[in-house]
């Protein structure tokens, strides 16, 4: 199996690190908002990635945390007079819905909570502090990116000596602003969002999270990382500053990050009302799996344009696409030929478009039904459309 290796920049051959055994982990959501397509669009690589490394044979263990503690909710729980908790269950349970909606076959049980890991957390923060990679301020404590040398080497950014020695508390800046970020942030006690942990009162910052929990339920190593474009920096840059500094060892052996989306060729944002989620979708009679269908008309690494005429056109394809298997003969044999030629696709660097391009061509083929019913439903163990569903 060939995938693209953001770390690399290059098309690579995966191997697993240990035996057949896959370690993955994608980067959650952060429960406060729903998702919209865009996000919905990366988990769906996910499972898309997941489902093809089994079909491989490797034995995947694969991890999705769900941020409970962040600034983002804090200010969705002041604005909306709730509490923490309130806030993270309703927007966790309206994801976990969205997910089963779109037959993402992920383990409930395999998806850590940032609030139980607050200790966890602080107790990995001293580690770093205890290495000299991290030291506090005002009763913060920040990773210092002049001590890793190898700081940049994902997203690429250089001359970061120039711009060490400044502090950013917040979780999300741009390149212009690579300095010294946050792994936990002072709150005093009493105030929302502040926990107690042996480094006094206070949170998290966003990235520390996902090194603390990757490497506490995958170990030091992993082979896969995912999440969107979006994370490269400073998210996944991060990430991997935090846990190499750890360790000394490898964070992540594959990082493979899902394009952006665009809604009629513009930027999603709840400003242009463009920003859809899956109920605006139901709302309007399409089922979440043309959404699915849709997503693999665009190969992952590049951008998608969502419009509602391309929804449409992918719901009528499905139709058809169920139609045609329900009224095929009981599945014997399959198109060994084809199956080749679909493995060849998803193999290739997860080519979904190409591989949604040879159900078609079984479906046109002049192979007797019942051979192409196999095939198919073969497929679909990789496309999850729920062709067996009719
Ligand atoms: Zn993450």
């Amino acid at each position: 199996m060939k995938i693209y290796n953001t770390l690399s920049r290059s098309i690579e051959e995966f191997k697993p690190l240990i035996d057949n055994q896959v370690k993955m982990y994608t980067c959650g959501p952060t429960v406060y908002d729903r998702m919209h397509v865009g996000n919905l669009r990366t988990f769906v690589l996910s499972d898309v990635l997941e489902r093809a490394l089994k079909l491989e044979g490797f034995k995947v263990e694969s991890v999705q945390n769900i941020t409970d503690v962040d600034d983002k909710i804090i200010k969705r729980a002041i604005e909306s007079k709730k509490d923490l908790k309130e806030i993270a269950d309703e927007f966790t349970k309206y994801f976990i819905d969205d997910v089963n909606k779109l037959n993402i076959n992920w383990n409930s049980e395999n998806q850590p909570k940032v609030s139980d890991y607050i200790e966890k957390i602080a107790n990995y923060v001293k580690v770093l502090q205890d290495k000299g990679f991290a030291y506090e301020k005002d009763g913060s404590v920040y990773f210092d990116i002049s001590k890793f040398e190898d700081y940049g080497k994902l997203s690429g950014i250089k001359n970061v000596s120039l711009k060490t020695g400044t502090r950013v508390l917040s979780d999300e800046y741009t390149k212009d602003d690579v300095q010294d970020f946050a792994l936990w942030k002072h709150v005093p006690e009493g105030e929302l969002g502040s926990f107690e942990s042996s480094l006094g009162w206070g949170r998290p910052g966003w990235h520390i999270e996902c090194s603390v929990m990757s490497q506490d339920k995958l170990g030091d190593t992993i082979d896969i990382h995912l999440g969107g474009v979006d994370l490269i920096f400073p998210h996944h840059e991060n990430e991997i500053a935090q846990s190499e500094a750890k360790t000394g060892k490898q964070f992540s052996r594959f990082f493979v990050h899902g394009a952006h989306m665009l809604v009629d060729g513009k930027k999603m944002s709840k400003s242009l009302k463009n920003f859809y989620t899956l109920d605006d979708i139901i709302a309007k009679g399409i089922e979440p799996l043309a959404l699915r269908y849709l997503y693999f008309q665009t190969h992952w690494r590049q951008e998608m344009n969502f419009t509602w005429e391309a929804l449409s056109a992918s719901q009528n394809a499905l139709n058809r696409l169920k139609r045609i298997v329900s009224k095929y003969d009981d599945p014997k044999i399959g198109c060994a030929e084809l199956e080749e030629k679909f493995k060849t696709a998803v193999n290739n660097d997860l080519n979904m478009p190409q591989a949604l391009a040879v159900a078609w061509e079984t479906v046109n083929s002049d192979y007797p039904s019942s051979a192409k019913k196999r095939s198919l439903l073969n497929f679909d163990e990789m496309l999850g459309l729920g062709l067996n569903s009719v």
